[in-house]
C-alpha cells in the first residue's frame, strides 16, 4: 500500500482546493471521487434514468465506462472515452451524482476503482466515504468542514469570478439538501471516521488548512 491521505467532508468544504494543494506539495496523486460519482450522474443523466428508480440505475450503472487519466499533472476524469471535465462541473450533476451515489450497484463499481487506484500509489483521496470505507487503513484522515453559509459564499465567490450569476441564498440551500442527502442515506453516509482529525475551515485560509494537513502527515513519519 502507498501513502494514503483522506479528505471527507460536505459540499463545498475546500476539499478539492486542499486536496490538490497537499498532493502537489508531497508529489502525492490527487483523487477526486466525487468527479466520478459525478460523471456517472451525468450518464445516467442523458440515458434518461430516473434517479428514484434503483433499478434503473443498478442496471444502467454497468454501461458507464468511468477512467481516470492524469494529465499534465491534471485528473482528467472520462465517460465511455469522452472526456467529461468540464461538464461535470454544474450544480445540475452534483445533484444527479447525490442521488444516483446512494445506489449500493454505483457505489461498488466506484469504490472499486478508487481502491485500485490506491492500492501502489501515494494519494490524496477527497470525498464523503474515503476515512470509513474506501481507505480504512489511511495513514492520515481528515473531516473539513466549515459552516454552510461559509460554504455557500465560496461557490458564490467561485460563480462570480467565472462571470455567472447565482443566488447565495439558492446555493445556500442546494448545499444544506445535499448534505442531507449525503448524511441520511443508508450505504456509506457522510460522516467522521472515528479516527479522522476533525478541521472547521470556517475562520482558516487555504494555507492554514493545507499548513495543519501538512503538521498531522510529519506526526506520522516521526
Ligand atoms: O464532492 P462532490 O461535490 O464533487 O461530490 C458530488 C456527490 O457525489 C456528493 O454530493 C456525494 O453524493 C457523492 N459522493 C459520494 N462519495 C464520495 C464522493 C462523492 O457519495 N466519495
Amino acid at each position: 500500500m502507498g501513502y494514503n491521505i483522506a479528505i471527507d467532508g460536505p459540499a463545498g468544504a475546500g476539499k478539492s482546493t486542499i486536496a490538490r494543494k497537499t498532493a502537489k506539495q508531497l508529489g502525492f496523486i490527487y483523487v477526486d471521487t466525487g468527479a466520478m460519482y459525478r460523471a456517472m450522474g451525468v450518464f445516467l443523466m442523458r440515458e434518461g434514468i430516473d434517479p428514484a428508480d434503483a433499478d434503473a440505475v443498478s442496471a444502467k450503472c454497468t454501461e458507464a465506462d468511468i477512467t481516470i487519466r492524469y494529465e499534465n499533472g491534471e485528473q482528467v476524469v472520462y465517460l465511455n472515452g469522452e472526456n467529461v471535465n468540464s461538464v461535470i462541473r454544474t450544480e445540475q450533476a452534483g445533484t444527479m451524482a447525490s442521488l444516483t451515489s446512494q445506489n449500493p450497484d454505483v457505489r461498488k463499481k466506484l469504490v472499486e476503482l478508487q481502491q485500485r487506484l490506491a492500492a501502489d500509489a501515494d494519494v490524496v483521496m477527497d470525498g464523503r466515504d474515503i476515512g470509513t470505507c474506501v481507505l480504512p487503513d489511511a495513514q492520515v484522515k481528515v473531516y473539513l468542514t466549515a459552516g454552510s453559509r461559509v460554504r455557500a459564499k465560496r461557490r458564490y465567490d467561485e460563480l462570480a469570478a467565472k462571470g455567472e450569476s447565482c443566488d447565495i441564498e439558492k446555493i445556500e440551500a442546494d448545499i444544506i439538501e445535499r448534505d442531507r442527502q449525503d448524511m441520511t442515506r443508508e450505504i456509506s453516509p457522510l460522516r467522521q471516521a472515528e479516527d479522522a482529525v476533525l478541521v472547521d475551515s470556517s475562520d482558516m485560509t487555504i494555507e492554514e488548512v493545507a499548513a495543519r494537513i501538512m503538521e498531522l502527515v510529519s506526526d506520522t513519519v516521526d
